[in-house]
């Protein structure tokens, strides 16, 4: 399939609006009617001093008195300019009102698409490259849409009704105004063509530009602590100098673009100056006429120059539509299910000969078979890098498994739709995201039309309630981006009350460490009594202790399960976990 290029995929979205366009043309169409009118009153004026009672106004509306024919000229040429100003402004209205509403929707239409695609595509890109397309690029794209097609249509108007009135006085001279115009316009056109190549150039350094900035701001404490606030300053020198460089690299051409163009307009100028006052000093073009013919080039030919600039704007917004579509046309590679499970699922979960690994990489999962019966809780314990979170992300489907299958109520999660699958899920991440809200807020980011009591209750049974009642502004209090105004285990808990509060058929804990004190360890071990009741439990515990009363524990070793069964059943086995245990209590069980 050939790609559409993407101005005409920017006209496809234009045209939904198209009595909006139409409508924006006619106000720029009139407003050119009226910019051009003055300059043939001024010729009628100077034909009125000069002709008297010969002049047009005479002879055609039979105005004899010359002071009666100024009067009525600059009654008109009032009524002209306040035309003008009237339909510039409605023009100028229109065009941004349009230029806005086509920005907006694109924006949220990527983002929306964008938001649609699977985390391992995510994983691959910097979320600093991708808010610079869907911000500073659509930005780019809405100051062309600003001025650009009106500035085209006053061109292309220009042209229409300055050339009539040309040719409508002398072909010679008409020919001569002309001759510059095609040289113009191809010689514009194919000289913005070198532009292109490096205004891409451009709008890729802004990509980097705007990824240091977003993970350099992001990793500000980290930076600190390692002082390494000199070497990240230089950083972004360096990479704001790339973006500086290529600017100045396009600059170098689009700055000589517009002189270039004024040599041409020089050219035409002069020929309409000399051929013009040769016809008049011949007697054969009326002085009127001739001065307003050399107003008319002008006229005809400086507003050539400003298509150079809307060219250049054009060239540059190009650059970024092509990032935008070509975002636009990334597909999905992981189908989505279309089966959706009845409103609470039974909860029943199983992992069977699963095998999976990253991209390309090597598998991290292999022959991987539990079985999690409804309303059981479940322990995962293993080494760091075993491959447990990665187990977890296959069951929330954030990818699917080279082979073997995961299914839930006997249902391979691959044929559920996903925001089905992943509502009957309760999951707190290892490494907790907060929103920039107030605490209220982030618990009830799942379920936002809880009550203030439902929400005191997931928070009483996460162990959060006492501690948000010391905050400063208990429920209210704002947590800061990422929540880092709270401590981890605060972080954590406020998750484990998110994910309860929507009643999940099936909850998932990954624990973030082992390092907790021994209070936020009884505190996790009664909520976890109280939060696993009546649902399926899926807990990564680090803290043997924390899971010791599971139904069953599995032991992840490089990949495999390596064993499973109760507490008891594994200490009497003696094999790592035992060992583990061992280590972590200094008891033999
Ligand atoms: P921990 O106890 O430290 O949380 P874990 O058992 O949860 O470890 P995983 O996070 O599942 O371990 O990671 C398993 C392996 O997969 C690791 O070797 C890790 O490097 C790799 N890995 C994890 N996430 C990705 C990813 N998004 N892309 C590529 N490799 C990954
Ligand atoms: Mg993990």
């Amino acid at each position: 399939m050939k790609q559409e290029s993407g101005l005409r995929r920017l006209w496809s979205v234009a045209r939904n609006h198209r009595p909006k366009v139409i409508l924006a043309t006619t106000y720029t169409t009139l407003g050119k009617v009226m910019d051009v009118a003055p300059e043939i009153l001024i010729g009628v004026v100077i034909d009125v001093i000069v002709r008297g009672q010969e002049s047009f106004l005479a002879t055609a509306f039979g105005i004899k008195d010359q002071w009666q024919q100024l009067v009525v000229l600059t009654i008109l040429n009032a009524v002209v300019w306040i035309l003008e100003s009237l339909f510039g402004y409605l023009s100028d209205v229109t065009w941004r009102n349009l230029s806005q509403t086509i920005q907006h929707e694109i924006r949220t239409s990527l983002y929306q698409h964008v938001q649609g695609l699977e985390v391992a595509w995510f994983e691959d890109r910097t979320s600093g490259g991708l808010i610079a397309i869907l911000n500073d690029d659509i930005n780019q794209l809405e100051r062309f849409l600003d001025s650009g097609a009106a500035s085209i249509i006053t061109v292309f108007w220009n042209i229409v009704l300055v050339g009539a009135l040309f040719a409508f006085s002398s072909w010679l001279l008409t020919l001569f105004a002309f001759i510059p115009i095609p040289l113009i316009i191809l010689g514009s056109i194919r000289y913005q063509q070198l532009l292109e190549s490096r205004y891409a150039r451009v709008r890729e350094t802004v990509s980097e530009l705007s990824a240091t900035l977003s993970a350099n701001l992001g990793g500000i404490t980290t930076i600190k602590a390692f002082t390494a606030e000199t070497r990240e300053a230089q950083r972004l020198d360096q990479v704001s100098g790339d973006y500086r460089d290529a600017n100045l690299d396009a600059i170098r051409f689009s700055a000589a673009f517009v002189p270039l163009i004024r040599m041409f307009v020089l050219a035409g100028f002069t020929c309409t100056l000399v051929v013009g006052g040769w016809l008049v000093l011949n007697k054969r073009l009326e002085v009127g006429l001739y001065s307003v013919l050399v107003f008319m080039t002008q006229r005809l030919l400086w507003p050539l120059t400003s298509l150079g600039q809307t060219l250049d704007l054009y060239q540059r917004a190009m650059a970024s539509t092509n990032r935008i579509f070509h975002l636009m046309d990334v597909r999905p590679t992981m189908p989505e299910g279309s089966l959706s499970l009845p409103h609470k699922a039974k909860g029943d979960v199983r992992f069977e000969n699963l095998t999976f690994g990253y991209g390309e990489g090597n598998d991290i999962l292999r022959g991987i078979t539990m079985e999690i019966p409804a309303g059981e809780t479940h322990a995962i314990v293993g080494s760091t890098g075993s491959g447990k979170s990665t187990l977890i992300r296959l069951l929330l489907r954030f990818h699917d498994p080279r082979s073997g299958r995961v299914t839930l109520d006997g249902f391979d999660v691959k044929e559920l739709d996903s925001s089905g699958l992943r509502s009957q899920i309760g999951y707190v991440s290892q490494d907790v995201f907060l929103f920039h809200g107030t605490v209220r807020e982030n618990i009830a980011y799942g379920a936002p039309e809880a009550t203030q009591e439902e929400i005191e209750e997931a928070a009483k049974r996460a162990e959060a309630h006492e501690f948000i009642l010391q905050l400063p502004d208990r429920y209210d209090t704002v947590v800061g981006e990422r929540g880092q105004k709270l401590s981890g285990g605060q972080r954590q808990r406020l998750s484990l009350a998110r994910a309860i509060l929507r009643d999940p058929a099936i909850l998932v804990l990954d624990e973030a460490t082992s390092a907790v004190d021994n209070e936020t360890e009884a505190a996790i071990q009664r909520s976890l009594a109280t939060v696993t009741l009546n649902r399926t439990s899926l807990v990564i515990a680090h803290r043997l202790s924390t899971v010791r009363d599971s139904h069953k524990i599995w032991v992840l070793e490089g990949g495999q399960i390596s064993e499973s069964g109760t507490h008891d059943e594994l200490i009497v086995a003696g094999g790592l976990y035992a060992a583990l245990w061992r280590v972590q209590t200094g008891e033999k069980g």
